[in-house]
């Protein structure tokens, strides 16, 4: 997936699911059933990553970059003419604007709707394993790990496959681990309309592994722990108590 997408929904925001008129009895109740956000909405809210707009369409982007990979390689004595390498900078190119770095385009946020915390649902929920691909923006080689990400419902509930789908988007872009774990964060708390959110990531650094000091076993945890997962000493020992037994693979 890549860009183009859902530009029609960047109006104005958060936007309620407008209610039938036959079922008038219960418009309060449906009013608040589901908030459907914009990405801009969302995006306004967590704090950026060091990008300056460029406006340049995705394929003179693939384009500009073939062309600086091609000289890449050639400085580096590589030869272009060898039926092994001669597309190598194309896909390349390719991969940073479709995939690695997608996440730099807003367009690309994942749908984002929560629903009304119905069942009055208010203990914690925690999605484990969250798989974490992302790349380091020093090096611009691989980040691998697992993410535990943790909310306690207010009002609002979100499907439990978006905080992957969101944690998946910031991942697709250039990053310190740091700062993706922040961003999830913010986007979480904002859309679940609670301070009540906490994302533990554990990875491995590839600019670690094959380069550097070479160590291949360690890993690099990070946290964000807000409001009860903070201040409140056994929301907080819960919560860690998942993230112990998280390890990346
Ligand atoms: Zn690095």
């Amino acid at each position: 997936m890549s860009q183009g997408r859902k530009t029609k929904q960047e109006k104005k925001s958060p936007k309620k699911v407008a209610p039938s008129k036959s079922m008038v009895p219960v418009l309060e109740r449906l009013m608040e059933k589901e908030v459907l956000f914009t990405p801009k909405d969302i995006l306004s809210r967590v704090r950026p990553t060091p990008m300056i707009e460029t406006h340049m369409p995705d394929d003179e982007k693939v384009r500009q970059i073939t062309e600086k990979f091609t000289e890449i390689m050639t400085i580096l004595g590589l030869d272009l003419e060898n039926d092994s390498l001669r597309k190598t900078p194309q896909r390349v190119a390719k991969m940073y604007v479709h995939e690695l770095f997608q996440g730099m385009d807003k367009r690309n946020f994942p749908k984002i709707t929560v629903i009304e915390n119905d069942m009055n649902y208010d203990q914690m929920i925690v999605v484990k394993d969250v798989s974490i691909i992302s790349t380091c923006e020093h090096h611009f080689i691989t980040i691998h790990g697992l993410a535990h990400i943790a909310y306690i419902p207010n009002r609002r509930v979100i499907g439990l496959s978006k905080i992957n789908r969101i944690a998946r988007y910031f991942s697709k872009r250039p990053q310190v681990q740091e700062r993706l774990t922040k961003q999830i964060a913010d986007a979480l708390s904002y859309v679940l309309d609670t301070p009540n959110v906490a994302v533990y990531i554990d990875a491995k650094h590839y600019c670690v592994i094959s380069r550097g000091v070479e160590d291949i076993d360690s890993t690099t945890a990070t946290c964000d722990l807000r409001g009860a997962f903070k201040e409140d000493m056994k929301t907080r020992a819960e919560f860690m108590t998942h993230c112990r037994r998280v390890a990346s693979r």
